[in-house]
């Protein structure tokens, strides 16, 4: 057959990100990305890498021939056509600007001057506990960067003398020729001899320093300030800080802040929300409790006299959310949903005191010969969630059943739609 032998694992992943079938078309693809692309964008709160990942799918599937390898070969035969591992892809984010015609969420982004070259944005997400954005914190990380080679200023050569690399001739790519099948592929990759830049350096012209790479790495402590009211997925950058490179605008770092569950507080906005449980009796007869706040004030939480609580009722308590960011003066609610404990059944002598004291039954008493006139019933238990599910499912299958009785007096479109 052909040099190698495909591998059909490797080729559904890409569809499999994009929620799309093998047979999607492009409009299909292009729908399926778009929705994605915002549903997981970082500024959305979306995790960085899978948003990368969601990028990189669609790049690929987009193009028909890369598509068409894609198919046939796999992710690796990608990869391997993109040469020496320099270029490293896309950036994902150049692709959704290309895809939205700039960032739909408005949010400030960075500018991207489109005339020069710019480095990568690094994108780091920092987990964070939601007691940290209640309190604020700082955390300093360490991070080890590219810099510009200071003994060279960039150069990567003793003289400052540079020549033209001759394995691309001084213009950064290579094109190679492979055939994979019938198919024959022309593809263009950074040259690996110069790393894409056109130019290399004689080797006893090098500098030490930096061995004629031009940048050299070195350690750096940022100090990530966490403020009070930060929310998931808010950006703390720092501009200018990722890795530098010659004759190129260095981009930012950047922390996505990832909030980690709470066991007892769910956050939205500046609300805060919780679920206590009662007993039947404290339902009925009072309760008090007191609560651990974020900041671990104790705060005493409880009934007024005489009132009853009914299950899954709510209140709110003013105050005691999440500080407004930039005002951390100000907070949002607190609510606490109450839920009640029953007792899974009743003794006759509980009964019997219960009735004593609580209100009689709004019912009249029924009298025997009622009673006899009527047909005896039996209330069964049942999930009502998944009694509802059932019901949609029937109501789908009747409703594909009717549909192909209009237009289908034959038996076999039956058997596929009922398969599906
Ligand atoms: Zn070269
Ligand atoms: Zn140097």
């Amino acid at each position: 057959m052909f040099g190698r032998a495909p591998r059909r694992s490797d080729n559904t992943k890409y569809y499999e990100l994009l929620g799309v079938s093998k047979s999607a078309s492009q409009d299909d693809l292009k729908k399926a990305y778009r929705k994605l692309a915002i549903k997981n964008h970082p500024d959305k709160g979306g995790d960085p890498e899978k948003f990368k990942e969601i990028a990189q799918a669609y790049e690929v599937l987009s193009d028909p021939e890369k598509r068409e390898i894609y198919d046939q070969y796999g992710e690796d035969a990608l990869k391997e056509g993109m040469g020496g591992g320099g270029g490293g892809g896309h950036n994902p984010f150049d692709l959704f600007e290309t895809f939205f015609g700039g960032n739909p969420f408005g949010g400030g982004g960075s500018s991207r001057g489109r005339r020069q070259r710019r480095g990568e944005d690094v994108i780091h997400p920092l987990k964070v506990s939601l007691e940290d954005l209640y309190n604020g914190m700082s955390k300093k990380l360490s991070l080890s960067r590219n810099v510009i080679c200071r003994k060279c200023k960039g150069k990567g050569s003793k003289s400052g003398a540079s020549t033209t690399c001759p394995g691309c001739q001084g213009s950064g790519v290579k094109v190679s020729i492979r055939q994979m099948g019938p198919m024959i592929q022309q593809m263009q990759h950074a040259c690996s001899d110069c790393k894409g830049t056109g130019e290399t350096i004689n080797h006893k012209d090098r500098c030490p320093q930096c061995k004629g790479e031009k940048v050299v790495q070195e350690k750096k402590v940022l100090e990530v300030v966490v403020e009070k009211g930060m929310k998931h997925g808010q950006k703390v950058t720092f501009p200018g800080e990722a890795d530098e490179a010659p004759d190129t605008v260095t981009g930012d770092i950047v922390f996505v802040l990832q909030q980690k569950d709470h066991p007892k507080f769910k956050r939205k906005d500046d609300d805060l929300f919780m679920v206590h449980t009662l007993s039947l009796t404290e339902a009925l007869c009072g309760f008090q409790f007191i609560l651990t706040h974020l900041d671990n004030r104790q705060l005493l939480i409880k009934s007024e006299p005489g009132e009853v609580i009914k299950p899954d009722q709510s209140k709110a308590i003013n105050d005691e959310g999440m500080p407004m960011y930039q005002r951390p003066f100000m907070k949002g609610k607190l609510y606490v949903q109450f839920s009640v404990d029953f007792p899974e059944s009743l003794s006759p002598d509980q009964i019997k005191a219960i009735e004593a004291v609580l209100p009689r039954k709004p019912t009249p008493k029924l009298t025997n010969a009622e009673i006899e006139e009527c047909e005896e019933t039996t209330l069964q238990d049942v999930n009502m969630e998944e009694e509802m599910r059932r019901k949609q499912q029937q109501q789908h299958a009747q409703e594909a059943y009717d549909e192909d009785d209009d237009d289908m007096p034959g038996g076999a479109q039956r058997v596929q739609c009922a398969q599906q």
